[in-house]
């Protein structure tokens, strides 16, 4: 998911807000919605899609609004449902809260199992949905306070943003799960976004990263820094660098792009494979094949095309219809790829499927040779902390050794990226500091229960 958040009194923190989850579309395309606030009343609209589909006809508005938050959502727990969509909002004995998350909790069934024991009415099925309750119980006086006692018990991956009549609330696990960053303007706007490419879309300048642990709070007075859960060991989600974030987004201090390049660049080294040209699957494989290609000596050329108005098509499930899905989704250019050994490079593998038919639809477009270099190392584990379990459940390299995913997709070769290979990519923060549990099961925070919800982990 994608979480966003604007506190202005000189800007249209709906505008902004609105165009901060465009930036972010890449971290959910299921649901979008905005939540405003003008000191007073505090309204949220939400809806099913993209965020142009959501916000189709008109922004939402309020006469006074100065704080605003969003979300775009990719389901981890809980269905896609309009239930499910966020911000959530409740009205709590202290007023009004709003909330936005981007992860996955590890002891949210259990927290809502003991809060449903004394009475507490869940209304959707998304882990999210027990901050805003234990936030609402918390006995302690002031939000700060309520916010930091409620975040203490929770376990796993969040970041969040909250809003309340008066304040904007930024907070980030102690883990550093999942990215969070600050920024502003010269005219005293302040700005979260899950990634700074949300910070660039409204020339807001980078002010810094939220702290793992950390929780901001923003208002008249500017920003203030609480610290609620130092020292804990760092886990930052390597994946962030290798697929989920856009590249041009810069975490913890680590360029995006400059990750992905050197992966590619890495890749070509340890793969060695004899090719004539370099393509990637776009867009996500794409980086990595330019640093592939720079660091091989070998051109890198389009060699498959990708339809840019694909965004998400209805699909019956019938093999010939996702064979089509396929089709639709990507072609080769035969004058590219005929007679040529071709090198194709792709960040991830995760059922194999798209790699099989791609490596079929260049053999048939006349390639000589398909080597295929994969910018991650195997996928062998489920992630609990916030990246798509659904898409994971049949997760090839979890029964395959890395010869039948090869057989399996039908190359002429097959390389993944080294752990060792990875670590060095991200040097710009500590290697030692990422979680690379879906690689090598080592879970920084144990996963404990199955994720909540209907996942079906
Ligand atoms: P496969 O065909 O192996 O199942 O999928 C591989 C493709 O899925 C890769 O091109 C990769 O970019 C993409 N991918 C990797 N992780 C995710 C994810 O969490 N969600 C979605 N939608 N795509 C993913
Ligand atoms: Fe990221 Fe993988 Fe860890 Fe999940 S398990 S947080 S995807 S590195
Ligand atoms: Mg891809």
């Amino acid at each position: 998911c994608g979480v966003y958040g604007v506190y202005s009194r000189t800007e249209n923190v709906s505008e902004m807000t609105y165009f901060g989850l465009y930036a972010l579309q890449h971290r959910g395309q299921e649901s979008a919605g905005i939540a405003l606030t003008d000191g007073a009343w505090m309204d949220v609209t939400r809806g099913m899609g993209l965020v142009n589909e959501v916000f189709r006809h008109q922004l939402p508005h309020m006469e006074n609004q100065y704080i605003a938050i969003g979300h775009v959502r990719y389901s981890t727990t809980g269905s896609s449902l309009l239930a499910n969509t966020q911000p959530l909002m409740v009205n709590y004995a202290g007023g009004k809260i709003a909330l936005a998350h981007n992860g996955n909790l590890t002891n949210a069934a259990e927290i809502r199992h003991g809060l449903e024991q004394e009475g507490t009415i869940f209304q959707t099925s998304i882990d999210s949905e027990v901050f805003v309750n234990l936030i609402a119980r918390s006995r302690k006086e002031t939000i700060e306070e309520r916010i930091i006692e409620s975040l203490k018990k929770i376990k796993g991956a969040y970041c969040l943003t909250i809003m309340t009549e008066n304040k904007l609330i930024g907070a980030r696990d102690p883990q550093g799960f999942r990215p969070l960053c600050l920024g502003k303007l010269d005219d005293g706007t302040w700005i979260l976004s899950s990634e700074t490419c949300g910070l660039d879309v409204n020339d807001a300048e980078f002010v810094r990263d939220i702290k793992p642990g950390e929780m901001v709070v923003i208002d008249d007075d500017g920003v203030k820094s609480y610290m609620f859960g130092e020292g804990e060991k760092l886990a930052s989600c390597v994946f962030e660098y290798i697929y989920f974030a856009r590249p041009d987004s810069v975490i913890d201090g680590q360029s995006v792009h400059a990750a992905r390049f050197k992966m590619g660049r890495i890749l070509a080294r340890e793969s060695k494979f004899e090719g004539d040209i370099v393509i990637s699957v776009p867009d996500s494989g794409t980086t990595a094949a330019t640093g592939y290609a720079y660091e091989a000596g070998l051109p890198f050329v389009e060699g498959l095309i990708k339809n840019r108005y694909i965004g998400r098509t209805f699909i019956k499930p019938t093999q010939k219809a996702r064979d089509t899905a396929v089709k639709l989704k990507l072609n080769a250019i035969r004058s590219v790829v005929e007679g040529k050994r071709v090198i194709m490079v792709d960040d991830s593998i995760v059922r194999g499927t798209t790699s099989g038919k791609i490596v079929r639809m260049l053999r048939a477009a006349g390639a000589k040779a398909v080597y295929m270099c994969v910018s991650s190392p195997p996928i062998g584990y489920p992630c609990f902390y916030g990246i798509d379990t659904s898409i994971r459940k049949e997760l090839i390299a979890a029964t395959k050794s890395v010869e039948e995913i090869r057989e399996y997709i039908g190359a002429d070769g097959l390389h993944f990226l080294s752990i060792e290979g990875l670590k060095q990519c991200v040097d710009c923060v500590h290697a030692d500091d990422m979680c690379y549990a879906c690689f090598n099961s080592a879970y920084p925070v144990a996963q404990g229960e199955k994720p909540a919800g209907d996942s079906k982990y």
